[in-house]
């Protein structure tokens, strides 16, 4: 397919079967990469990378409910699908997964989930019970539909990224993880679907979790405790952003550190802003 039309669009589970399994004959490497759509230039370096590393690419578009709880925005939570696939034609994307939630979920809500265990219990997890069992539930799934050679999936989402190699790890799934960077905005902001609900001053207030991120990595050569009190230095002082939480964990185990810890480590912060909740991430170094 040349570059800027359009992909062709699956909503079957046997059309990507079909599709795959022909691309697979042929002796082509697939590289997946799934989202809920509403596509921003952090999607496109997915699609971007993918292209370097693989030999046909497809993208998931689903929204999936399972991973919605009551009360969180599921309704609202945005829908492109023409300008989606219009940024993934001029990439050169070929195939497009958007299934329907019923051709996912054909006999209503799945019996069988994958539990994420205590990890899927905390931070995000503990602001949304359920999330993460619905997130590699359908991840699970779509990898069974999809059969890739590489997944590609985001550093900005570090929580998910954490489970479903756990997952991936546990259940013996033959997939390789290619991680993408945050792709963020010019004042740090993170790029996320929901920052178009953000309203100017929200947006303006935004900055301050990238800027608490960058205040924790600067502060770390000094220890937990002085990243942890530049951080919140940081978080204070802007009164429109609601804090959930801002930790610092170890990426081997994505439990909160202790002061003993040194080197690498993942500090991770989640906020509200109105109703819109953001979250973010940056590897640091205790010293
Ligand atoms: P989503 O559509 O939000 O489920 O995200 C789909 C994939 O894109 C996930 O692997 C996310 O981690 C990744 N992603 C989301 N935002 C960004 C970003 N700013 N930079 C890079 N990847 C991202």
């Amino acid at each position: 397919m040349s570059e800027g039309s359009r992909p062709v669009v699956l909503e079957t589970v046997a059309a990507v079967r079909e599709a795959m399994a022909s691309e697979r004959a042929s002796g082509r490497s697939i590289v997946y990469t799934p989202t809920m759509g509403a596509l921003h230039a952090g999607h496109i370096a997915h699609v971007d990378r993918a292209a370097e590393i693989g030999d046909v690419r497809i993208v998931s578009i689903f929204v999936n409910p399972m991973q919605f709880g009551a009360g969180e925005d599921l309704d609202r939570y945005p829908r492109t699908l023409d300008d989606d696939l219009e940024n993934l034609g001029a990439r050169g994307v070929p195939y497009v997964f958007a299934p329907s939630v019923a051709e996912m979920y054909p006999t209503g809500p799945s019996q069988t989930v994958v539990s994420a265990g205590k990890i899927g219990t905390l931070y995000e997890g503990a602001a949304r019970p359920g999330h993460f069992d619905g997130v590699l539930t359908v991840v699970a799934k779509l990898l069974n539909i999809v059969q890739p050679d590489v997944v590609t999936f985001g550093q900005k989402d570090a929580q998910q990224l954490f489970l479903v190699r756990r997952m991936i790890t546990d259940l013996n799934l033959p997939v390789r993880v290619e991680v993408i960077p945050i792709v963020r905005e010019d004042d740090g902001l993170a790029l996320s679907s929901r920052n178009r609900f953000l309203d100017a001053n929200q947006r303006r207030a935004a900055r301050t979790l990238s800027i608490a991120l960058e205040a924790a990595a600067s502060a770390a050569e000094r220890g937990l405790d002085a990243a942890l009190a530049a951080a919140q230095g940081a978080l204070m002082g802007e009164p429109l952003v609601d804090l959930d939480y801002f930790k610092i964990v170890d990426p081997a185990t994505f439990l909160p550190v202790d002061d003993r810890h040194k080197g690498r480590a993942t500090a991770i912060v989640a906020a509200k802003l109105g109703s819109t909740r953001l979250i973010d991430n940056e590897m640091i170094h205790l010293g």
